[in-house]
């Protein structure tokens, strides 16, 4: 029988795979957060599997189910079947939404897209008090969280990079549009060419990205190719500070939590604690660390479309940090500092803080 969908064209065989094991809920924050098994991992691959046998049809009946996905991928780095849960569930969604299905929190999200050259449909970035679009070794490329929301963390950035006298410039630079293949959709073709236009005008053969998203949509995505092509390389900013000398220490607890963005989506995991460690000799882990970090719960859309299972993963996340017993949370994304921040409970004593900023604020207290 001819496949009725594109996830059943492409990932078919993967879908068969799944033994229904059960490795992954235990993994699963989305399973931690509601402890329903039709939201793991198996339970997903379960429903998948009998719209493959026309037992059910792929429509708003299913959005609950495959909508409430962090694509943490914290299944897939667990399953023994090797199946790359993230992957199906985006091309899943991108067939509903081609039929006309989509979680209502995201419906107009192409359109947002459309309009505004970013997701939060803003007009007024912040522009930092900095030169924009100038010739430039290199250009920092901040991204939509940190341009609109987390902007205190940007400065604090900036700051450490002109401190370290880091010839950068910024850009008008509009969303890298990564996130709608997240929630059903394509690239946006129009930012896309945007940011590669203005990036290639300064002249720069690095782009240091705030952003671990924007940075693997950059390197990953076929529409981003022309930047390899023409040379330029793209770092997320932990990786370009791991070299540097701070000159500076603290002598708190510090723990670091892995962004699956860049962990367990980019496999980068040492430098930021190489970072750290110079930093912050009194370093420890939490108890999930590395490619089993428990995920802050903000991605795939899962903030925007169920902010409440949001909140209960990243205060998991937190309970861990106390069980550390960490003064000082760090982590490399402007999005977990802020699912983190807003679940974090007054009674919990510790900061928390892209690395970037404390490092600044340890050269402050310095001076
Ligand atoms: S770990 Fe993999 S094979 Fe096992 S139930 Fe989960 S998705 Fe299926
Ligand atoms: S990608 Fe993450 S949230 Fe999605 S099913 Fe797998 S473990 Fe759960």
């Amino acid at each position: 029988m001819e496949a009725k969908y594109d996830f059943e064209r492409k990932y078919r065989e993967q879908i068969l795979q799944c033994s229904k094991c059960g490795f992954c809920q235990a993994v699963c924050p989305v399973y931690g957060a509601t402890l329903r098994p039709s939201l793991n991992a198996r339970g997903k691959m379960l429903v998948l599997k009998e719209v493959m046998d026309g037992k059910i049809e792929l429509d708003d009946e299913l959005i609950e189910t495959l909508f409430q996905c962090t694509t943490c991928a914290s299944c897939f780095e667990n399953c023994p079947s090797g199946v790359n849960v993230p992957d199906i569930i985006k091309q899943v969604r991108t067939d509903m939404v081609h039929m006309g299905s989509c979680h209502p929190a995201f419906t107009g999200m192409h359109d947002v897209l459309e309009k505004h050259p970013n997701i939060y449909a803003e007009d007024e970035p912040e522009d930092f008090d900095r030169e924009h679009n100038k010739k430039a070794e290199y250009v920092f490329f901040v991204g939509c969280v940190g341009l609109y929301r987390e902007d205190e963390s940007t400065e604090a950035t900036l700051e450490l990079l002109d401190r370290l006298e880091v010839d950068y410039t910024l850009l008008d630079e509009v969303c890298c549009s990564g996130v709608l293949e997240d929630v059903g959709y394509e690239l946006n073709e129009d930012l896309v060419h945007k940011n590669v236009d203005r990036i290639l005008a300064t002249g720069a053969k690095t782009v240091i990205t705030g952003c671990p998203y924007c940075a693997r949509t950059f390197n990953n995505k076929p529409q981003y190719k022309e930047l390899k092509q023409k040379g330029v390389e793209v770092l997320h900013v932990s990786q370009f500070l791991k070299d540097f000398d701070f000159g500076v220490t603290t002598d708190k607890v510090v723990t670091y939590h892995d962004p699956c963005d860049l962990g367990r989506h980019c496999g980068i995991y040492d430098e930021p604690r190489e970072t750290i460690h110079k930093i912050a000799p009194n370093f420890v882990e939490m108890r999930h660390n590395r490619e089993n970090a428990l995920c802050c719960g903000a991605g795939g859309g899962v903030r925007g479309g169920y902010p409440k299972n949001s909140l209960a993963m990243a205060r998991k996340r937190l309970q861990e940090v106390e069980e550390a017993g960490a003064e000082i949370l760090l982590t490399e994304c402007n999005s977990c500092v802020h699912n983190l921040s807003n679940a974090k409970l007054r009674k919990q004593r510790f900061k928390v803080y892209n690395t970037t900023q404390f490092i600044n604020e340890l050269m402050d207290d310095a001076e």
